[in-house]
């Protein structure tokens, strides 16, 4: 089976589990390879209802904005109390939270690799997911921090002497985008030993100094820890189907209240738990 097709039916399952209510809808997924690229990526690219989706989030974070940052008591972290003293910051993800990358997913030669996005990130102009940066200058406006946690790696590029080549393209991105940032507030995947996948140990360390009043992203590990199928430190459960479902009913007060969820059927941490 290629990589491509494996990807179709991965975007059915989830589309039929996301479905589960929507009595009398036939979730369908084209067989066609003339359809390429696959479904999730072409919904991406090319629907209206994308844009809207995506704008409705960053309206809703717009909404909740004046009261997370009034109420000292407000924490969209589960866990931090404590910090009515503490500056108010936002964590946002950046790959298909703030800075679309969904044509290097429709264009890029299977299998993916990070260096691959890396080189297609440092050859085009990134553009910013509907509504972000508008949420962002509001945001910046009102004085609050704003950090970019996102998984993208630092790795070794040959003819770069630099421990993170990375974190430049990553800053530059965000700024092509639209959003204002620096390299103090990006937040790269090992670019400490312990900055693991897992970003619960960069949100853990936002909150020793801010008050993070909302977590904006796209995968359920940019809101809850220890949703991968392969645990990273200080997770040791392999994240399944059942227990990532568990975990986002456990947390439903949270959402679109304090997390703000962008839709990405296209690739995540939900494509490889079973
Ligand atoms: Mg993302």
């Amino acid at each position: 089976m290629s990589f491509r097709r494996l990807r179709e039916l991965l975007v059915l399952a989830a589309s039929l589990v996301t479905c589960v209510s929507c009595a009398g809808t036939v979730a369908t997924v084209s067989t066609d390879e003339e359809d390429e690229p696959h479904g999730g990526v072409q919904w991406v690219l090319t629907a209206a209802e994308f844009e809207a989706l995506s704008l409705q989030a960053y309206r809703a974070a717009s909404d909740f904005l004046e009261a997370a940052i009034s109420d000292n008591d407000w924490s969209a972290l589960p866990g931090q109390t404590d910090a009515s003293e503490l500056p108010p910051a936002i964590i946002f993800d950046i790959d298909e939270t703030t800075v679309s990358n969904a044509e290097f997913q429709a264009s890029y030669e299977p299998p993916f690799a990070n260096s691959k996005l890396d080189d297609w990130s440092n050859t085009t102009i990134a553009t910013a997911l509907p509504g972000a940066v508008d949420f962002v200058r509001l945001a910046q406006a009102a004085g609050v921090e704003l950090f970019f946690v996102t998984n993208r790696p630092c790795e070794p590029k040959a003819g770069v002497d630099h421990p993170c080549p990375q974190e430049q393209v990553t800053l530059q991105d965000l700024i092509e985008a639209g959003i204002e940032t620096d390299a103090d507030h990006v937040m790269l995947a090992n670019e400490r030993p312990e900055w693991d996948r897992e970003k619960v140990v960069r949100r853990n360390l936002v909150a020793e100094t801010h008050r993070v009043i909302m977590l904006i992203g796209d995968d359920l590990g940019d809101f809850i820890q220890c949703a991968r199928s392969s645990p990273r430190t200080p997770c040791t459960n392999t994240a399944t189907i059942a227990s990532r479902r568990e975990a986002t009913w456990n947390h439903r007060s949270y959402w679109g209240a304090g997390w703000f969820i962008l839709p990405n059927p296209m690739h995540g941490s939900w494509t490889t738990v079973k």
